[in-house]
C-alpha cells in the first residue's frame, strides 16, 4: 500500500515537473530510440534524463548515493580539491541530479544576485571604459545536454567529440548569467567574453551566442589554435591587455578557477558552479 501511495507521488511529480518546464529543460533530453521515433513522427519528446524525477533531492544525495558526493562537490567548489581528471564513477547521479534537479540553477542565481547587487552599486566614470569579463562555456553557454549525454563529467574529457558538439552550435544560455549580461549592458558596462575556446572556433561561437540571445558584447577573446600555456596565464594575459589598453575590468566571472585566478583578476570576480569537469 504504502509503495502504491509512493508510486502516486511519484507520477505526480513527474507531471508537475513536465508541466512547469522551460526552455532551458526542454532542450536537454537524452537520445533514446524512442525520442527518435517520435521525433521522426513529429511527436514531442520525452522529457530529459531519466533523473529528473528526484528533483529537488540533491541536497541528500551524498547519503542516497552512499558517498560522500556532496562533500567532493563542496571541495571543487572551494578549490581544496584541484587538478581532477573526471567525476568519480560513484558521483555520476550525485552531479547528474545536481545539474539538472533545480540545484545547480539555485546557486546559479546567488552568484548572479551578488553579482547584479555589486554592479548596481558601482560608481561608473561614464566614460564607456568599464568592462566585465566573462568566460563562455558552463558561464554564458552551457554544455549541460553535451555532458547529460557523456556521464556527466564520470567520463574523460574527448576533444574530438566534444568540439564536435562545440560546432553544432546549440549550447544553452545559462538564464542567471544572460540576466547579469543583459543587466550589465543597461548600466552602461561593457561585456567582454574571454574563453578559452580556438580562434578557430570563433564564427559558430558567435551564432551559438546571437542564437541564445546575446547581443552587445564589446570584444570576443579566443585562446589562438596550437597555444600552450596554461589557461590562467592565458586569461589573466588577455586581462593584462584590456587593462593597459585602457580599460577597467570591474568585474569577472567564470565557472573555472582558472577564469578569475591571475592578476589581474578584474575588481570582483564571481565563481558559478561546476561541478563536472576542472580546467587548471
Ligand atoms: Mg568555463
Amino acid at each position: 500500500m504504502a509503495t502504491a501511495k509512493l508510486l502516486v507521488v511519484l507520477v505526480a511529480l513527474m507531471a508537475a515537473a513536465s508541466s512547469s518546464c522551460g526552455p532551458w529543460e526542454l532542450n536537454i533530453r537524452m537520445p533514446t530510440a524512442r525520442a527518435v521515433e517520435d521525433a521522426a513522427a513529429g511527436v514531442a519528446a520525452p522529457l530529459i534524463h531519466a533523473l529528473r524525477p528526484l528533483v529537488g533531492s540533491a541536497g541528500d544525495l551524498g547519503r542516497r548515493g552512499g558517498v560522500p558526493c556532496d562533500s567532493w562537490r563542496l571541495a571543487v567548489e572551494a578549490y581544496n580539491k584541484r587538478d581532477w581528471k573526471t567525476v568519480p564513477a560513484d558521483c555520476e547521479g550525485y552531479v547528474g541530479h545536481y545539474m539538472l534537479g533545480g540545484h545547480y540553477r539555485r546557486d546559479s542565481r546567488v552568484v548572479v544576485d551578488e553579482a547584479i547587487a555589486y554592479a548596481e552599486g558601482l560608481k561608473l566614470a561614464g566614460n564607456g571604459r568599464e568592462v566585465w569579463v566573462f568566460d563562455i562555456d558552463e558561464t554564458s553557454l552551457s554544455n549541460l545536454p553535451y555532458y547529460a549525454k557523456h556521464g556527466f563529467g564520470t567520463e574523460p574529457f574527448n576533444a574530438t567529440s566534444f568540439n564536435a558538439y562545440v560546432l553544432e552550435g546549440s549550447a544553452l544560455a545559462l538564464p542567471e548569467t544572460q540576466r547579469l549580461f543583459d543587466k550589465l549592458i543597461s548600466l552602461g558596462i561593457k561585456p567582454v567574453f574571454l574563453t578559452g575556446r580556438t580562434e578557430n572556433q570563433r564564427a559558430i561561437t558567435v551564432v551559438n551566442l546571437r542564437r541564445q540571445g546575446y547581443y552587445g558584447w564589446m570584444k570576443l577573446l579566443l585562446k589562438p589554435v596550437g597555444f600552450k600555456g596554461t589557461a590562467i596565464g592565458f586569461k589573466s594575459g588577455e586581462r593584462r591587455k584590456l587593462q593597459d589598453a585602457g580599460y577597467v575590468i570591474v568585474g569577472n566571472i567564470g565557472d573555472q578557477w582558472s577564469d578569475i585566478l591571475g592578476a589581474p583578476e578584474g575588481a570582483r570576480t564571481f565563481k558559478l558552479p561546476d561541478p563536472m569537469y576542472y580546467i587548471g
